[in-house]
């Protein structure tokens, strides 16, 4: 394991990358597609390590490793890899009027050295997702991961360290100290995947040396339910993208806004969902295995403190509740009569308790979601597309999903990220090589050949011509 506590060493590390970041923007896209493809071969020959890292952390299940953590990996590289060579191509621009004779182009190159913070609850797929986008787009970099997740942590130590030099790839494992020490660093782009209040810190640190940012945040995603819902079809998808990794999802729905005439059909559909998911034998879902547990005792607390708040205040438990703490399992939870000084109303939940509120007109559920900070993903359910539109056109959000959830994190063509709280800057497939580019505007001129003369001294009344 590779422990970079004290601020000289990671400093001399980051030297280090220095000449490798500047020799890299030299490289071809098939250099950068080898390395892709080695990662790719690692993951495939250490998928059984994978697996067990991370059900060590928290229980997470391998069908859930293998669909979450490992696919959309393995997904992002291969359209890299198919993609990289028309990313990387110079792409030409239009000559203007007062530009003939002149041509274009915008040249992409690496930013140079990276630093790629992430959080632990996707800790696989959100270390070396980025990663790709890194390498594909010839940065260097330098990773931390989460403290929470350690064994998945030092299985990244252990991939990155077969594959690479520390002059390219280098990964500092500890706490919140390591990542301070590294943002002192000028780093040439920042790519930090976690909670707003650590982004704000993190922009901060960036600020001192104007290191570009991409902030992968968090918040509070709404899921409407508009009338006009297929409910058995919406529950389906609603449970699964709420309960997957025990609700520790960025993406995951984190509370309804349900029409009031189809409340009491969405909860029906919601608990016989969750049966079927979880306990279709009714022998208690804490025997299931394919559903996971909170990662640690902090978040544990902050859970049932949450679930304990909504109850004292007047919240009605619809299904779940039912909490372990030595086993740190935290039931599938419904909750109805939801209050505004409730913390589950407040704060991004963050885990399996489902807040369901309900709207009469739609205006109310767009002015509610336009009175909170706005949201990493908004999802959609209903047939009626004047009120998906609506919804669409009076709201912002960093995505929006109609008719299911979560499943825009798998499609590489479309850019992830969030909005102002729920983050800066976009992730994934080419948004994610971009991320880590710079886009150089580049002009050739002919030689000898002066279209802009008027631009130059004496200007008599030859300035008043160009307007
Ligand atoms: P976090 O912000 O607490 O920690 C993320 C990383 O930052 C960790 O590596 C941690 O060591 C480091 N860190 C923590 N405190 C720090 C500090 N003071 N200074 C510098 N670095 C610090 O987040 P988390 O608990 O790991 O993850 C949960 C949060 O992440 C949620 O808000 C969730 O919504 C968000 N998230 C967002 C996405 C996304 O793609 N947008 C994905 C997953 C999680």
């Amino acid at each position: 394991m590779v422990q970079k506590e004290a601020e000289g060493e990671l400093s001399q590390l980051f030297e280090n990358q220095l000449y490798k970041s500047i020799s890299l923007r030299r490289s071809s896209h098939e250099e950068r597609i080898l390395k892709l493809k080695k990662i790719r071969e690692w993951i495939k020959t250490h998928q059984e390590d994978i697996r067990k890292a991370l059900w060590q952390d928290f229980n997470k299940p391998a069908p859930e490793v293998d669909l979450n953590e490992i696919f959309p990996v393995t997904s992002e590289i291969n359209h890299a890899i198919k993609n990289l060579k028309s990313w990387m191509a110079p792409k030409k621009v239009s000559t203007p009027l007062p530009m003939i004779g002149t041509s274009a182009w915008i040249q992409v190159e690496p930013k140079g050295r990276s630093l790629i913070i992430s959080p632990w609850n996707f800790p696989f797929n959100l270390t070396i997702g980025p990663l790709v986008s890194a390498i594909a787009a010839g940065c260097t970099a330098i990773i931390k991961p989460s403290e929470f997740s350690p064994k998945t942590s030092e299985l990244i130590a252990r991939l990155i360290r077969d594959l690479f030099e520390e002059d390219e790839i280098a990964v500092c494992l500890g706490e919140v100290e390591v990542s301070t020490e590294l943002l002192k660093l000028p780093f040439d782009h920042i790519f930090f995947t976690g909670s707003p209040t650590v982004g704000k810190i993190v922009m901060k640190a960036a600020a001192q040396h104007l290191s570009s940012v991409t902030l992968e945040l968090g918040g509070k995603s709404p899921v409407i339910i508009d009338s006009s819902a297929d409910l058995k079809d919406a529950a389906q998808k609603i449970i699964w993208g709420k309960f997957v990794n025990c609700g520790q999802t960025c993406i995951a729905p984190d509370y309804i806004l349900v029409h009031d005439s189809i409340k009491d059909q969405f909860i029906m559909q919601a608990k016989i969902q969750i049966q079927g998911y979880y306990d279709p034998s009714f022998n208690g879902i804490e025997k299931s295995t394919d559903y996971a547990r909170i990662i640690n005792l902090k978040h544990f607390q902050r859970l049932q403190n949450m679930l304990n708040d909504a109850l004292v205040k007047g919240g009605q438990i619809a299904f779940g509740g039912k909490t372990e703490i030595s086993s740190k399992y935290f039931e599938p939870t419904l909750i109805a009569a939801i209050s505004s000084e409730m913390s589950v109303f407040k704060e991004e939940i963050f885990g399996p308790i489902l807040p369901i509120l309900t709207y009469n007109n739609l205006q109310e559920a767009i002015d509610l979601i336009n009175s909170q900070p706005k949201p990493l993903a908004l999802y959609f359910f209903g047939t009626n597309s004047s009120h998906s539109k609506k919804v669409m056109d009076e709201t912002s959000s960093g995505n929006m999903v109609i008719n299911d959830c979560v499943l825009h994190f798998l499609h590489n063509e479309l850019p992830f990220g969030g909005v102002n709280n729920s983050g800066i800057g976009k992730a994934h497939g080419y948004h994610g090589f971009l991320a880590f580019s710079n886009e150089k505007g580049v002009l050739k001129q002919r030689v000898g050949y002066n279209n802009v003369s008027l631009l130059r001294p004496p200007y008599g009344i030859k300035a008043k011509q160009i307007i």
